[in-house]
């Protein structure tokens, strides 16, 4: 009998964002007494996971036993240090399954170093990848997923490898590219969705000098004809841009949808707000099998209304809304 819950594996990293504010980055050799000192859970992977999990459910589902419609399981790795067992029952008080994230005995978990330079604004951040780069190269998406998310933070062998198998097992595959490095071919055969935001797309398309819609459209045509299905770029507050192979075939151009007009007072997190409800959305048509066409116009609309929700917030992980948070229209 088939589950009652459309599943979104997500596999990819487990950060620690340690954040210390200062007036200004102490020079080489200068200590200087930071504003304050915050610990965060991110990293890219478990970012979009949590997206996943609170587009998908209310914040009280997320702590009863309710299931909602969509199970996400968090992939990846972390160390047995100080800092796994609060990370993991952060995301598990998001509604996450934390059971395929391995703690690796004598790994650290990843951190993120942050310093943010309050008078220019400007950050400063350095990523020890930890446990995340220990992840085995090995099937890590089970048969069961409805859909199988991926960034650019684990060993390129190890989502090289699970696209593949993901791609095999008939589970639909969605590849957020950061942070953008080149990229093998084979990883665009077939994939099903490919979200990238303006500077992400122009690296890994190789076209630079964007400037209008019709060259967005020649940027989603090279990743359509490297054989994605669905090309969606991300322009922030100007919108998305959307092609797909059957559109393109039927030479008709790419579509942009605009984003929302609202008061922006932080951006962090947009990015993986989107993903993750853009996720949700794909979990839950693939998982309904109606054999209705997926309607992307309707699925951006409502990744586009999360993540202006997220903007509107100070904060990483904690400016991700809930599913009834998210306006209807
Ligand atoms: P980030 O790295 O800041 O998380 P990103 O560069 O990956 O984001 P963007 O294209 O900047 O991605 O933003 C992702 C989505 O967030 C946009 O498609 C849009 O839905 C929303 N968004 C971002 N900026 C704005 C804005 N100024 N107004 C409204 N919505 C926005």
């Amino acid at each position: 009998m088939p589950s009652s819950q459309a599943v979104i594996s997500v596999v990819g990293s487990l950060n620690v964002d340690l954040v210390t504010r200062t007036a200004r980055v102490p020079v080489a050799g200068e200590t200087l007494t930071s504003e304050s000192f915050d610990i965060g859970f991110g990293g890219k992977g478990a970012n979009q996971a949590v997206a996943c999990a609170r587009l998908s459910r209310t914040e009280s589902q997320a702590t009863s036993s309710k299931e909602s419609d969509v199970q996400v399981r968090m992939v990846g790795a972390v160390g047995d240090d100080e800092f796994h067992s609060d990370f993991l029952k952060s995301l598990e008080k998001d509604g996450l399954n934390t059971e395929k994230v391995q703690v690796l005995p004598g790994q650290k978990t990843g951190v993120a170093v942050i310093i943010v330079e309050s008078e220019s604004g400007q950050n400063r951040i350095l990523v020890s990848p930890g446990a995340n780069y220990q992840v085995p190269t090995e099937d890590l998406v089970e048969e069961d997923s409805t859909v199988a998310l991926f960034q650019l933070e684990l060993p390129m062998d190890v989502v090289l490898h699970n696209i593949k198998i993901a791609r095999e097992k008939g589970v639909d595959t969605i590849l957020n590219p950061a942070p953008a490095v080149e990229l093998p071919n084979e990883v665009y055969q077939g994939l099903g969705h490919l979200i990238v935001n303006e500077t992400e797309a122009c690296i890994l398309s190789g076209i630079k000098d964007v400037s209008n819609v019709n060259d967005w459209d020649k940027v989603a045509s090279v990743f359509i004809s490297r054989g994605v299905k669905s090309v969606i770029i991300t322009l922030g507050g100007d919108g998305v841009v959307y092609q797909t192979n059957e559109r393109s075939a039927q030479k008709q151009p790419a579509k942009v949808i605009p984003a929302l007009k609202v008061k922006v007072v932080d951006t962090t997190a947009a990015g993986d707000t989107f993903v993750g409800a853009y996720s949700v959305a794909v979990a839950r048509w693939k998982h309904s099998a109606t054999g209705e066409k997926f309607d992307l116009d309707t699925a951006i609309a409502f990744a586009n209304r999360a993540a202006s929700m997220t903007v509107q917030r100070k904060g990483a992980q904690a400016s991700i809304p809930w599913a009834d948070e998210v306006p209807e229209s």
